[in-house]
């Protein structure tokens, strides 16, 4: 009979013969060029960002204490959500632990039984494990298409429905019709979740965010996640959405409920950088410019946001030009199969405000030779 380890081992073996081993190394930032990150702003290590961390650690300890329903909301979780609202438009918002729990939040309180979740080929692990939790009918739609959205809301059988699409894709980097989506979801009678992880900071004159500019975030049955962990250097996720729903979340969301409140530091940093954000407004503009830039250099379109993909022959090419690329001091994310929605390699590199022209000019060379490699 064979163990537990033979078990593990018989996995790994799998996973090797597929080219598909991934490992977890320290990232030893100063060395490496970052373009796989998502600290987009480049905010990370800005002094107000960490003073807000500092600040707010001293003042309310390490961590919250409690969840956010018995001891564990803090003035400074207020402050955040009031930032965060501010910001977007959004008619009000709650802070949770992370995006991920956000998602889950979000779709195990909005759908259930009785619900069909229309759920786009290409979102996020975190909102496919929250239509599961959530017990709800999951249909998927075709990658941003809408006659698909169409067809599978208006031969529904359930009740209510609700669309769950991204801002601005994770993998791919480009963009959902929002405008078209809320419009389609309210007349059939479904609620629209836009999952904005990549478009807060990022889209929008002043980052606000992808819903917000399609000007549908303040849509009674628009409800939006986001992450503090990306644009805005910290850790933590928020609910955007009508005060109805921040009422529903509270009573009913698990990942909210049964988690304890958001760590004061990661609140503090996150405020922070919602600060620099006010302030310095060139950042939006400033990491776009950073992703055109590097779309030119692979030869693809120009995206969205600050994340852009280029598609490899296979996952043994994308982790050899991830290996050039190391050489030459950059570091490049590489997605293959599962965390593809397509089955597909690629090579998946963000942009970052903070990169100046010396470290891109090199990075653009680089990308160049290895685009043409491949
Ligand atoms: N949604 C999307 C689209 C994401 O890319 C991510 C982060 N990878 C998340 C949600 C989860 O956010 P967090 O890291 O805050 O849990």
């Amino acid at each position: 009979m064979s163990t537990f380890l033979d078990w593990l081992a018989e996995r790994a073996a799998d996973r090797d013969r597929q080219g598909l081993r991934r490992e977890v190394r320290p990232f030893k930032s100063g060395e490496l060029v970052d373009l796989a990150g998502n600290d987009y702003l480049g905010l990370r290590r800005h002094p107000a960002v960490i003073a807000g961390a500092v600040a707010a650690a001293e003042t309310y300890g390490g961590g919250a204490g409690a969840s956010r329903l018995v001891t564990g909301t803090l003035e400074l979780h207020e402050e955040l959500e009031h930032a965060l609202a501010r910001l977007t438009g959004a008619p009000s918002a709650l802070v949770l632990s992370t995006g991920y729990h956000a998602n889950l939040a979000v779709l195990t309180s909005l759908a259930d039984a009785e619900t069909l979740i229309v759920s786009d080929a290409h979102a996020h692990a975190s909102l496919i494990d929250g239509a599961r939790l959530s017990r709800a009918a999951v249909a998927v739609s075709r990658h941003n298409d809408l006659d698909h959205v169409r067809e599978l809301l208006a031969g529904r059988t359930q009740p209510r429905a609700v669309v769950v699409v991204e801002s601005v894709y994770s993998v791919l980097g480009d963009a959902a019709p929002l405008g078209a989506l809320a419009d389609l979801s309210q007349e059939l009678g479904a609620v629209l979740v836009v999952d904005d992880a990549h478009g807060l900071g990022v889209v929008g004159e002043r980052g606000e965010g992808g819903a917000a500019q399609a000007g549908i975030i303040a849509r009674d049955h628009v409800v939006v996640t986001v992450t503090l962990s990306k644009s805005l250097a910290a850790q933590g996720g928020a609910v955007l959405a009508h005060a109805a729903v921040r009422d529903h979340l509270v009573n009913t969301g698990r990942p909210f409920i049964y988690d304890t409140g958001l760590a004061p530091a990661a609140a503090g940093a996150a405020l922070g950088a919602l600060d620099v954000l006010a302030t310095d407004a060139h950042l939006p503009a400033a990491v776009r410019a950073n992703a055109a830039l590097l779309a030119d250099a692979c030869g693809v379109d120009t995206p969205a946001g600050a994340v852009l993909s280029v598609t490899m022959p296979g996952p043994a090419e994308a982790l050899a030009a991830v290996a050039v690329a190391e050489e030459r001091g950059i570091r490049i994310g590489c997605f293959r199969p599962p965390s593809t929605p397509d089955g597909s390699s690629r090579l998946r590199l963000t942009a970052h405000a903070d990169h100046g022209p010396e470290v891109l000019d090199h990075a653009l060379d680089v990308l160049r030779g290895l685009v043409t490699r491949a």
